[in-house]
């Protein structure tokens, strides 16, 4: 067992810190408060090799595995949870399906421009109707000649307006409910594809999210992604990964809130001395250490496991539920921590609590990932 990082994973995780540093930190605040989406750093973002991670060099991508994704992403949150969310969703999810599932040519004709961040990517699974059940999809595909037709509605959709490229899930079979799912590759500019509402969230303000709309959009059946009715198996496996991504992203957050907090304990003082003399504020940041490092573990377990090629549906589910719980224990403290002033706008660890809430919902809920636990348990019985 070697819990160590390799020299080229600390050189890779410090060059992500110190990029966040210069081109992200100084801006987050502001892009938050005004619910700016960053386009300008997409292409700093993939020159350091951002956008087309775990994507081979064949097709621009820089080929790490995913045990240096979770590094990459846990250093992005602690800096920025809205532009470590960009990164992850184009990633893992929209560049992840195409390139676990694609065909060879779908692969050489959309990967380099999602890798060079020439586009980016979106994936769209939830709809206004269906959330945690997928299986209750009711954007439908229905073939015509060698097309396919497809009307519904997407939401929640990360870079829903800014994407290039999308990878939809469609019901082709709908009797089958999940099981009749197929996934489709589509690019902005085609008739029928229509951006809807802007959502205004309570975090992750400067990462986009929208409603998407499809009205007779027109798809070629070469666009399809794998074998029909294939969708939701390929979306089980592209969230394997996506929730161990998510759960690395809570760690990262609640690492931010951490540190932040360590930091002001020592210096703010009350009763004549430091808090971090109290033992009261000793123990809080005692456990959020703890729970982190705990979390961390799981997160490194999986990626561990899946770049052995291990499946890791309980591993990954594990892993996103403590860290989602852990990461927002950790915000709610150094808030704590900080008394009034971590109230305010004026300390970034409000920021961190509002964008850590979203990994106890995005990829499946903590309900849905304790279903799943107890799932494995019960077919392991
Ligand atoms: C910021 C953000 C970004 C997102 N990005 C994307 C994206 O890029 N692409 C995409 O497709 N989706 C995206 N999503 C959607 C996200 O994955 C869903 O919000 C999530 O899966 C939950 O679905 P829902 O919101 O419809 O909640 P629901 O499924 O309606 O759940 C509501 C509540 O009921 C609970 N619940 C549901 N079923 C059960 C059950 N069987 N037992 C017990 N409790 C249950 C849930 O846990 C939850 O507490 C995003 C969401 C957000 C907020």
């Amino acid at each position: 067992m070697d819990f160590e990082l390799s020299d080229e994973q600390r050189a890779l995780a410090n060059s992500v810190r110190d990029f966040c540093r210069a081109e992200i930190v100084p801006h987050a605040k502001r892009w938050d408060d005004s619910e700016h989406f960053p386009i300008e750093l997409i292409p700093k973002l993939a020159e350091l090799g951002l956008m087309g991670m775990q994507i081979s060099p064949e097709y621009g991508g820089a080929g790490m595995s995913f045990s240096d994704y979770v590094l990459v992403i846990e250093e992005l949150a602690r800096h920025d949870g809205s532009v470590c969310l960009t990164v992850a969703s184009h990633n893992s999810l929209c560049s992840g399906h195409i390139n676990g599932f694609g065909s060879e040519e779908q692969k050489r004709r959309y990967l380099p421009d999602l890798t060079s961040a020439k586009k980016l990517g979106a994936w769209c699974l939830t709809e206004p109707g269906s959330g945690s059940d997928a299986g209750g999809a009711r954007t439908r595909a229905i073939k015509k000649g060698d097309r396919w037709i497809i009307n519904g509605s997407k939401t929640f959709i990360t870079q829903g307006s800014v994407a290039g490229t999308y990878v939809v899930l469609a019901s082709t079979t709908p009797d089958a409910k999940q099981k009749g799912l197929t996934a489709f590759i589509v690019e902005k500019g085609w008739k029928g594809l229509r951006v809807g509402r802007h959502l205004e969230k309570m975090g992750l303000r400067a990462s986009d999210t929208t409603e998407v709309i499809f009205e007779e959009l027109e798809v070629p059946d070469e666009n399809r992604i794998g074998e029909l009715d294939h969708g939701f198996t390929q979306t089980l496996r592209i969230l394997e990964k996506g929730r161990v991504g998510i759960a690395s992203m809570a760690v990262g957050l609640g690492r931010g809130a951490l540190e932040e907090a360590t930091i002001y304990a020592k210096q703010r003082a009350q009763f004549g001395q430091a808090i971090a003399n109290f033992q009261a504020i000793q123990f809080m940041l005692a456990n959020m250490s703890m729970e982190l490092e705990g979390a961390r573990l799981l997160v490194r377990r999986a990626a561990w496991l899946q770049d052995q090629g291990r499946r890791t549906p309980q591993e990954s589910s594990m892993a996103k539920l403590w860290a989602a719980q852990a990461g927002r224990r950790a915000c709610m403290d150094a808030v704590q921590i900080l008394g009034g002033y971590g109230y305010t706008r004026e300390f970034p660890v409000e920021r961190y609590l509002r964008d850590v809430k979203l990994c106890e919902i995005g990829e499946g809920t903590n309900e849905v990932q304790r279903m799943l636990i107890s799932r494995q348990l019960f077919a392991g019985a």
